[in-house]
């Protein structure tokens, strides 16, 4: 029911501290870790989420499981392990309707289950348990075991939120009501936005960003020959010199018009290294706003030759742009059962334009097993973007868009709260108005698409607002100071 992993992650603070534009943040987090390390004697904290790939979460967790071991706080990370379709179909309901979408109708039989599955879950995690420990709950799908193990255990308890929405619905007020129950015991709660903390957390809870790894395969610096041999390796390009042994496990796969998937290169290459590229890479969640892109781009294609002004956006550069739809493997994420039915829903979409404009779009799944390959591709997919998209129709906050951020790559997010907070429209990113609109979403890529200088300018200052804000060494230092106020 619990599984407890160890990290794949194999860099230390000295890794980072060699790099001059990090080794402050670096020295800063030191300082502090120093600090309150008398607080964190004997004690261990315990990471509990539900998934140990695919998706933000698991993401984020490995670095800092890592490093805070490192500077002085034992951290250790178990995941949720049940194969129970019910329950994830249950908080994945419960997911959605926190993000305001979905049939609002909880009743008995809805909490009986979640119940049943968190006390199991609890009683495993109490194995692992001494007195004095920090349990950090992950989102709702654990979030009763937390509760249950508060009330029963000398341990400290913190839930961490990653999703939320801006204003209240009745789905909200659904998935409130169901997951208030579980609130009262909490020592304290993390949000990542003030708009998503729920009334009955609200004298408990604190702020703290999601951020990321500089220094992850997802987001280290690739020189082109890495950055080629990556592409060739999962297929995505054709090798034009072989080079033995980078092969990958298993190749990225494209979708066929035939209905089956093929590796990316069938049946010809996209042409990923020589044209203007625009990428969205997210989990297959109809809140992510595929379909709707794919509407935007083809509004962006319709655009009849005569209607550009040259100097806005050349046609010839409008014609050799390309879409990269890509996501995970569906059969390879078990906490999220709709990935299936809305990748097919993405792929129905895209059969129904017409043939040409279907040759401009790729909709990838990359392989999972492996997730030093999942991040290369990742990173390698986004280095060879000119446009970054996130269409989310709700976000919590996207951690994609803060990769692409870094990589000082044009993104283009939308007023969902989550990406409002990371993209200043206009200053480092751009949103789009309506997600759903079509033509929000092309006027959007147009103007991009035709000002080369605009996105590198966009790019710099991405780049520095994630620097400044979005990088772990902030983030774990927040987590430190939370954990020593509410064991203190
Ligand atoms: N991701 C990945 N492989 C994929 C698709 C997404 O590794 O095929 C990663 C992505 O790079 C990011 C995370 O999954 O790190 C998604 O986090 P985000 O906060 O954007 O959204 P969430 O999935 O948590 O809703």
């Amino acid at each position: 029911m619990v599984r407890l992993i160890e990290p794949q992650h194999h860099l230390g603070l000295d890794d980072y501290e060699v790099f001059t534009h990090l080794s402050t943040a670096v020295r800063d987090l030191q300082r502090e870790a120093r600090t309150l390390g008398p607080l964190f004697e004997g004690r261990r904290v315990w990471m509990v989420n539900s998934t140990a790939h695919g998706g933000g979460v698991a993401e984020l967790l490995p670095p800092m499981v890592t490093l805070m071991s490192e500077l002085g706080l034992d951290t250790r990370w178990l995941v949720l392990d049940t194969d129970d379709d019910e329950f994830f179909r249950l908080t994945k309901r419960l997911h959605n309707l926190v993000q305001g979408q979905g049939d609002p109708t909880l009743g008995d039989a809805e909490r009986e289950l979640y119940e049943k599955v968190n006390r199991q879950t609890a009683d495993e995690i109490a194995e692992y348990l001494s007195p004095g420990d920090v349990l950090v709950i992950h989102d709702p799908q654990p979030m009763a075991a937390g509760a249950f193990l508060r009330q029963t255990h000398d341990v400290v308890a913190i839930w961490r939120c990653h999703i939320g929405l801006d204003e209240q619905t009745p789905e909200t007020e659904a998935a409130w009501q169901f997951l208030c129950t579980y609130a009262e015991p909490y020592d304290h709660a993390v949000f990542s936005a003030p708009e998503y903390i729920p009334d009955c957390l609200s004298r408990k809870s604190t702020i703290i960003h999601p951020a990321i790894d500089p220094l992850s395969h997802k987001n280290r610096e690739l020189d082109v020959h890495k950055l080629v041999g990556i592409l060739s390796a999962a297929e995505l390009v054709e090798p034009t010199h072989p080079t033995p042994g980078a092969e990958f496990s298993a190749p990225a796969r494209r979708f066929q018009r035939d209905g089956t998937w093929e590796p990316a290169t069938q049946p010809e290459d996209f042409g990923l290294l020589f044209r203007p590229i625009v990428t969205q890479i997210s989990r297959w969640d109809r809140l992510k706003g595929y379909v709707p892109l794919l509407n935007g781009f083809a509004e962006l294609k319709a655009g009849l030759p005569g209607d550009l002004d040259d100097d806005d956006l050349p046609q010839r550069i409008l014609d050799l742009t390309r879409l990269v739809l890509a996501g995970p493997d569906p059969d390879s994420i078990q906490d999220d059962p709709e990935a299936q039915e809305v990748l097919g829903e993405i792929c129905d979409a895209y059969l129904k334009l017409p043939a040409e404009l279907q040759d401009d779009i790729a909709i990838i799944s990359i392989p999972m097993a492996s997730p030093k390959e999942n991040a290369l591709i990742v990173n390698a997919l986004h280095r060879c973007s000119d446009i970054v998209v996130q269409n989310s129709l709700r976000e919590g906050f996207g951690l994609t868009a803060t990769e692409a951020m870094w990589k000082r790559l044009a993104t283009v997010g939308t007023r969902a709260a989550g990406l409002r907070q990371q993209i200043r429209d206009g200053l480092n990113g751009y949103l789009i108005r309506d997600p759903e609109a079509p033509g929000d979403v092309a006027d959007v890529l147009r103007m991009l698409l035709g000002d080369q200088k605009r996105r590198e300018a966009l790019g710099h200052s991405a780049q520095q607002r994630v620097h400044n804000d979005f990088l772990i060494f902030t983030q774990i230092r927040r987590w430190l100071e939370l954990i020593a106020d509410t064991v203190n």
